[in-house]
Formats: structure tokens, C-alpha cells, sequence
């Protein structure tokens, strides 16, 4: 079969999104393998739920503060047709997902509690399925595909389930409340793959705004939409190709410390502490968690100074805040890694480029960095020719959030 979406694309300099196919042609791939998945069976719905990259604003969702990502026009897409039987049967073509990669399970009831298992990628689906907002539903067959690179920091695992949600939505409706929409995916994603993300990734994909990066308080959930189609300005990704094993066991880490520290000064999320009462706090906190606290408290700021510069096109404002934010996760919450760090030194390290950091949990995955059309080659270049291991670009705009497609 010709692939829905290319492999590490090592070292290439391409085009936005990737270099597989373009969104018509990656859906009527998709929509032939289901096809020959299901001999007989017609598909009559079609959805997709973007990946994300998040511009500013890291570790800060889970501590109620603000972010800034955009919607990516990399996809995944759920490809299907309900059945009557109430079994769900779902292949998927990620050849990054662990074996086997058909999986076919009842429907969550009153009387089939749905609970994780393997292979793990479908747990994302169960969850989904299980904490939907609407029922009882019928079965459904269905094809995923994603052009978004799996476990790369731009949030497959989120446009996964946001897809699986909204396909869910075409055959059973719910009360299209989209806030509710995000909390039940971010719920699938915490206890079918026990990964305790905030709400960024579920929320973004979910609400993506063409043209616009959101700026999100995910204590409120209130969304403002900061418009970012000025067409001399490139947002480029690099992915490291490289993901360290410590994502796993450093995240929870990060953010029970994030919580000792928020205790310690009296509250209940660093958003409620300032600058000045943690500096006032310092003697009494262990030195490692004041580092994590500075970080998430001097980033939930930047954000915000972030989403004005963006605003008033200020944007080598908006390049010196990326790196600081950059140079916070690195020296304050340890979330870098020797890789990103070469990626990040090597795109500033020219005329053109406003601003650059790692996007995304960390220890490996992509960075994000903000530039001027004129300087897109000359930078993909020198990455290339400086970072000690094989970079993919992605050169993306902000896309809108999950969508119906017409067959
Ligand atoms: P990220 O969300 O940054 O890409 P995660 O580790 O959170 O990284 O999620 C990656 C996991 O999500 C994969 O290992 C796989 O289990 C699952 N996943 C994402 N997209 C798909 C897909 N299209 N098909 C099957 N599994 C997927
Ligand atoms: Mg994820």
C-alpha cells in the first residue's frame, strides 16, 4: 500500500506537513484500505482531529496557567461506518502502534465496564469510548491513519482520541459541548494510558482556530484566539528523531513537585503563587523544587507577554521569550535534552530566526521555532549541517481544530 503518511522523513527538507501525501489524496488512501479491511462494507463518515504544537507556555497547563499552541495540519483520521452489532472493529495503520494493529471490543454498557489492556495504542480508543458523552452506542467499523508523528511531542496520542470522539459524535450525537469534549479525552488518556496530562492537547485539537494560535487559561478554560497568518513569518518544526525513555516516569515527577511546592506556599496550583512570594519562600522550599516552581511561575508570565507581543506582531518579543522559555526548561524543570539543545542553538544561530525552543514534554521530540519566510532554507540547512543527529522539518500553519470530512 502507499503510506498514509511517510516514516522519519530522515534529514529531508520538505514541505508542510509532510512528505506523504496531501490531505485529499491521505484520505482516499485511507478510505481504500478500509475497503480492503472490510470487503463489502461502504465507509460513510470521515473525521479528523488534528496534532498540535504548542508555541509557549510549557508544564504550565497541569499548574492552571496559561498556553499558547496551534492546531497543526497534520491529522489523524478515523475512517468508518456504524454497525448494528454493538462491537467496535478498528484497524490502524500507525506502524509505529504496538501489535496487533486490529483490535475488536464490545461497546462500553452498564454491563461491560471497558478497562486498558494491550495492545496499548487501543487504549486511547477505549477510554474514548468509554467515557463518551452519549449513548448507548451502536458498533462501528472503522480505518485510523495519522500523519502526525507518533510519540514525537505533537500530540498524536490527543488527535487520536479527539478523532475517536468526534467520529463517535456522527453516529451517536452527544450535546456537542466541545469544554466537555476535551475533559472526557483528557480522562481517557489519565486512566486507559495513565499518562496525567493537563488539558492542552485534547483542548487545541478539539478547538483549533485557522490562522490563530489560542491562548488558554486552563484554570478558567476561557480561550483567546491571537491571530498568526502574517505570510512573512514561518513556523517551523524540527523533530530530534530522538525520544529519551524518561518521559514515562519524569512527568508525574514534575508534577508532583509542582504540587509540593504549591502546598508548601499555601495554595492549591503554582498559578495562585507570584514571583515574589516564591522568592520570599526559597529558604524553606528544597532547592530542586523552587527550580521547578520558578520555572512554571516565570512561564505562565511569559505566556501571557507572549500572546501580546504575538498580538501586536511584536515579534522579536516574542523570539526572546521562546528562548527563555527554552533556557526555564532546561536549567530549571530538566526537561531538555543535549539534542534539543543543539537544535535550538543551531536555528538561533543565524539572520532571520526570532525565536526557538523545545515544544512538547521534553527529553527529545521537536522544537519549535518562529521565523522570517526569507530565512526558512538557510535555517533548515544549518540545523542540518550542526545537529549531531538526523532532523526532520515540518514547515506548518495554524489549522483549524476536529472536523467532519466529505467523502
Ligand atoms: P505524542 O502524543 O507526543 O505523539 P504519546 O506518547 O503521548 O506521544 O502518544 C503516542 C502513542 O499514541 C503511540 O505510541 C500510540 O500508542 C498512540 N497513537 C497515536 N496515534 C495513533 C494512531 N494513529 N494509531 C494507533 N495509535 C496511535
Ligand atoms: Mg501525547
Amino acid at each position: 500500500m502507499a503510506e498514509p503518511r511517510d516514516g522519519a522523513a530522515s534529514g529531508s527538507i520538505m514541505a508542510e506537513p509532510r512528505d506523504g501525501p496531501g490531505p485529499r489524496a491521505f484520505l482516499d488512501e485511507t478510505v481504500r484500505i478500509f475497503k480492503e479491511t472490510y470487503p463489502g462494507s461502504e465507509p460513510t463518515i470521515a473525521v479528523a482531529a488534528p496534532g498540535r504544537v504548542n508555541l509557549i507556555g510549557e508544564h504550565t497547563d497541569y499548574n492552571q496557567g496559561y498556553v499558547l499552541p496551534m492546531a497543526l495540519p497534520m491529522v489523524t483520521l478515523v475512517v468508518g461506518c456504524v454497525t448494528t452489532d454493538g462491537i467496535i472493529s478498528l484497524c490502524t495503520l500507525a506502524k509505529e502502534a504496538d501489535d496487533p494493529k486490529y483490535v475488536e471490543f464490545p461497546v462500553a454498557s452498564e454491563g461491560n465496564v471497558l478497562t486498558p489492556g494491550l495492545p496499548k495504542w487501543a487504549n486511547y480508543v477505549k477510554g474514548v469510548v468509554q467515557y463518551y458523552r452519549a449513548g448507548p452506542l451502536p458498533g462501528f467499523k472503522a480505518v485510523t491513519a495519522s500523519n502526525v508523528p507518533l510519540g514525537g511531542g505533537l500530540s498524536s496520542s490527543a488527535s487520536l482520541e479527539v478523532a475517536i470522539y468526534t467520529f463517535l459524535q456522527q453516529i451517536c450525537p452527544d450535546d456537542g459541548d466541545l469544554v466537555e469534549k476535551a475533559l472526557a479525552c483528557q480522562k481517557a488518556e489519565h486512566t486507559f494510558s495513565f499518562v496525567p496530562c493537563g488539558i492542552m492537547d485534547q483542548f487545541i485539537s478539539v478547538m483549533g482556530i485557522a490562522g490563530h494560535a489560542l491562548l488558554i487559561d486552563c484554570r478558567s478554560l476561557e480561550v483567546t484566539p491571537v491571530p498568526i497568518s502574517d505570510p512573512s513569518l514561518v513556523i517551523l518544526i524540527t523533530n530530534s528523531n530522538i525520544r529519551h525513555h524518561l518521559t514515562g516516569s519524569e512527568y508525574p515527577a514534575r508534577r508532583q513537585q509542582c504540587l509540593e511546592a504549591a502546598k508548601a506556599l499555601g495554595e492549591e496550583s503554582l498559578r495562585d503563587v507570584s514571583m515574589a512570594e516564591l522568592k520570599a519562600a526559597k529558604a524553606s522550599l528544597d532547592a530542586e523544587v523552587y527550580r521547578r516552581a520558578h520555572h512554571v511561575i516565570s512561564e505562565i508570565k511569559r505566556t501571557t507577554e507572549a500572546a501580546e507581543a504575538l498580538k501586536s506582531r511584536n515579534y522579536r518579543e516574542f523570539g526572546k521569550l521562546m528562548v527563555q522559555s527554552h533556557n526555564s526548561l532546561r536549567d530549571d524543570y530538566n526537561v531538555s535534552c543535549r539534542e534539543l539543545d543543539e537544535l535550538v542553538a543551531a536555528a538561533m544561530d543565524g539572520d532571520g530566526v526570532y525565536g526557538s525552543r523545545m515544544t512538547g514534554g521534553g527529553f527529545g521530540g521537536c522544537t519549535v521555532t518562529l521565523l522570517e519566510a526569507t530565512a526558512v532554507e538557510k535555517t533548515m540547512q544549518r540545523i542540518k549541517d550542526k545537529y549531531s543527529g538526523t532532523p526532520a522539518f515540518y514547515i506548518t500553519t495554524p489549522s483549524r481544530g476536529a472536523h467532519v470530512l466529505q467523502l
